[in-house]
């Protein structure tokens, strides 16, 4: 199986960005800029009070919304959280687990990564699964190592069917909203070891079919050359999605 049949997501991160109103207002303008470029699933991920706003906006369009992350308990004592049906139910279809910020600031292991990942699947959200390593880890040459296990630890469990609603992101970390991206051959390199990794897992048919995402300060002047790649099915964007026009032209370079 090629690239071109597995499905491409352009997904933006807002982050912790954007009021409701404001979220209503770049959701409408992402759709119209976005209107007919089917040559890729476009996708907001918005913080939780944006969610049913941007749902609503998004409501006849080609804009899929999606939030930011979920607690693997369905109800309960969790102040601060939010469970996979409150999710669904304020519109979201995806939601990102394993965020580098979520692991860096929130205390995000890769077990609360896979507790979160099933609870999420469960309920009927996509989920796009953040790995990737830090920069003194690239420094040590072992990159590979840190993303195999991340993959391992994160997709433990979860059955083959599931998979099928798992997109991966590989986001080095010393990449995200610092300016500097993985070249396009070190994002083709690692998306390649993640998919060796899913291969070993799952079966190579299961790995070629997995959607890979590449994030880390992709923007409208690299978009094209890093979605080129073979292994990279599409991207994660945090900064360049606050700015609709911008995502748009991200959108544009996945058409290709
Ligand atoms: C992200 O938030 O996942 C991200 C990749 O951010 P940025 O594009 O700003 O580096």
């Amino acid at each position: 199986m090629k690239k071109e049949v597995r499905k491409v997501v352009i997904a933006g991160n807002w982050k912790m960005n954007m009021t409701p109103s404001e979220a209503a207002k770049a959701v409408k303008e992402t759709a119209e800029l976005t209107a007919g470029k089917n040559g890729c699933d476009v996708v907001l991920c918005v913080p939780f009070v944006d969610i049913a706003v941007a749902a609503e906006a998004a409501k006849g369009t080609n804009v899929k919304i999606g939030a930011q992350n979920v607690h693997f308990e369905a109800k309960g004592a969790y102040t601060g959280e939010c469970s996979a049906s409150m999710l669904l139910e304020a519109g979201a279809e995806y939601v990102i687990i394993g965020h580098s910020e979520r692991r860096q600031y929130f205390g995000e292991t890769d077990e609360t990564v896979n507790k979160r990942t099933k609870a999420a699947l469960a309920a009927g959200l996509k989920v796009i699964l953040c790995l990737g390593e830090v920069l003194e880890e690239r420094q040590a040459g072992i990159t590979a190592e840190i993303v195999s296990m991340q993959t391992k630890l994160d997709l433990a469990g979860i059955s083959a069917e599931d998979l099928k609603n798992v997109i991966i992101a590989y986001e080095p970390v010393w990449a995200i909203g610092t300016g500097l991206t993985a070249t396009p051959d070190q994002a083709e390199e690692v998306c390649a070891i993640i998919r060796n990794v899913v291969c070993g897992l799952y079966g190579c048919e299961a790995a070629e079919a997995l959607t890979i995402q590449y994030g880390g300060s992709m923007n409208d002047g690299n978009a094209a050359e890093l979605l080129s790649k073979v292994n990279v099915d599409g991207g994660l964007i945090g900064g360049a999605s606050l700015v609709p026009a911008k995502f748009a032209k991200i959108v544009d370079a996945a058409q290709a």
